[in-house]
């Protein structure tokens, strides 16, 4: 658990001997939140990251990543018509990435984007402390009407069940802030149309504790920290 010493952090994740990690360390490829770190005793926090080789050291041996997405990028590997947004990362391993929670090709900001299928599972789970955040523009402005519809919950087309409650947050006339629980296809742009309204654009900045990383330009991506992958409910 952290905080800890870096060559003990060291040891235990990567299953070497402590006559190992100090050789590792001498060889500098061993990097402490981008920087090459020999220093065996570096305390490291939750929040900072640990690469060997270009890989993330976690002590689950699996890589997690936040993605700004660009319009025009899809979620699956074989679509005929656009490009898979795993492809925008650069990992060593990339066969084995997944995105977790799928964003429409028109969609921009945050996908999280791992290696890991439990955990992918954990935060694709709905949970009551667990919202996902989205900046919508809309045709027409919002009424109070139809933001009270969507906090309450609305009924998709042949679905028979209402969507949870959202949480509602007036940008202007016709952007809105809106965080749900759920991941129902093409869910928020559904649920506008319920209430007698239309999406024009639609960006994700945050699902539950982590938010799109304003340093991230679209198409660029990073590393999660240890605070980021921890902290799912
Ligand atoms: N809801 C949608 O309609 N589209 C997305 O990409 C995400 C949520």
């Amino acid at each position: 658990s952290l905080p800890c010493r870096l060559d003990k952090y060291l040891c235990h994740n990567l299953v070497l001997t402590r006559s190992q990690v100090k050789t590792l360390l001498k060889s500098s490829e061993i990097l402490l939140d981008g920087d090459v770190c020999k220093f065996g005793k570096q305390i490291i926090t939750q929040e900072q990251v640990v690469t060997y080789q270009g890989k993330h050291i976690t002590h689950r041996g699996h890589r997690y990543y936040q993605l700004n997405k660009p319009k025009g990028w899809v979620c699956d590997r074989d679509n005929p018509h656009y490009p898979c947004a795993i492809d925008l990362i650069s990992d060593p391993v990339a066969d084995e990435l997944q995105v977790v929670g799928r964003l429409d090709a028109d969609t921009t900001g945050l996908l999280l984007i791992s290696s890991d299928g439990k955990w992918s599972q954990l935060v694709r789970s709905p949970n009551q402390n667990k919202f996902k955040t989205y900046q919508v523009e809309l045709s027409q402005s919002i009424s109070d009407a139809q933001i009270a519809q969507l906090e309450q919950g609305v009924e998709l087309n042949a679905e028979p069940k209402p969507t949870l409650p959202a949480h509602c947050k007036r940008l202007n006339d016709n952007q809105i802030e809106i965080s749900i629980q759920e991941g129902r296809y093409h869910q928020v742009k559904r649920m506008f149309a319920a209430v007698g309204n239309k999406v024009i654009s639609l960006h994700r900045c945050q699902i539950a504790h982590i938010p799109l990383d304003p340093n991230l330009k679209p198409s660029e991506s990073r590393l999660l920290n240890e605070a980021e992958i921890q902290g799912i409910p």
